[in-house]
């Protein structure tokens, strides 16, 4: 399959930090605000408010019809999961994705949060899925073969004994919020195309405590655990540079 990879200049990287940047510093603020009592729907409005706050807008809204402006998933979800009237529960792990349109890019995030969560095997799930993506984020340099990022985040979920989603996968994002290449979450190193600078990389682990397999909801979007056991996803926004992977979607 013949890849458009879309270098950014210099400029365009400067704009792509401004948008990953208000991406982060706003899913810092909705993942501080996930406590027990708040429905997704809260969390939506809160997302809207801050995102016209910051001068921006919401990348998800709308997008293929989507109608939340953050992707909200809990426990068995694992992606796509519509903000509505379900409130957090103690013991419930939120999964929250979004991104925002600032001067014609746009930045995508993910961040697991855990609600009073005691159960060792959820704690497992959701600090080794933030561990997987750093993982991938670590070989990000300028000629590194593109699935040595996949073959990193596969090893590091599968070390800890947890299950890759392989529907879903990460990807270029720019002044698209999917643009070429897609950035799977396993497969062997030193395949596709090599890094090169300038390159602007969604890197987004999605793993399973239980099974990889995956099922899409009536809804047409929330996609699902196969076996019921939680789910976990982080992704950040990174830039190929010639030192290595700059992370712009931080969130100070
Ligand atoms: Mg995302
Ligand atoms: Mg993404």
């Amino acid at each position: 399959m013949k890849q458009n990879i879309v270098i950014k200049t210099p400029e365009e990287l400067e704009k792509m930090r401004v948008a990953c940047r208000k991406t982060g510093r706003v899913l810092k603020k909705l993942a501080d605000a996930v406590e027990p009592g708040i429905t997704t729907g809260d969390l939506d409005a809160m997302m809207r408010r801050l995102t016209a706050e910051e001068g921006g807008k919401a990348t998800f809204l709308n997008y293929n019809g989507f109608p939340g402006a953050v992707c909200i998933s809990i426990n068995d979800e694992v992606i796509h999961g519509i903000p509505g009237k379900r409130v957090v529960l103690p013991g419930d792990v939120v999964s929250l994705d979004a991104g925002i349109w600032y001067d014609g890019f746009t930045g995508d995030s993910a961040i697991t949060v855990m609600v009073g969560v005691t159960d060792p095997d959820v704690i497992r799930l959701v600090e080794n899925t933030r561990k997987a993506l750093a993982a991938g984020i670590a070989v990000v340099r300028p000629g590194a073969h593109l699935s040595d990022v996949s073959h990193a985040i596969q090893c590091a979920a599968e070390g800890a004994g947890l299950s890759v989603v392989r529907e879903f996968v990460g990807h270029g994002v720019g002044r698209h919020l999917h643009e070429d290449p897609q950035i799977p979450n396993y497969g062997a190193p030193g395949h596709g195309p090599r890094l090169k600078p300038g390159m602007t990389l969604a890197i987004e682990p999605m793993l399973n405590l239980g099974q990889k397999e995956v099922s899409i909801l009536d809804d047409g979007w929330t996609v699902v655990t196969r076996d019921g056991k939680p789910s976990a996803h982080f992704e950040h926004t990174v830039a190929v540079l010639e030192g290595g992977a700059e992370v712009l979607t931080l969130a100070n």
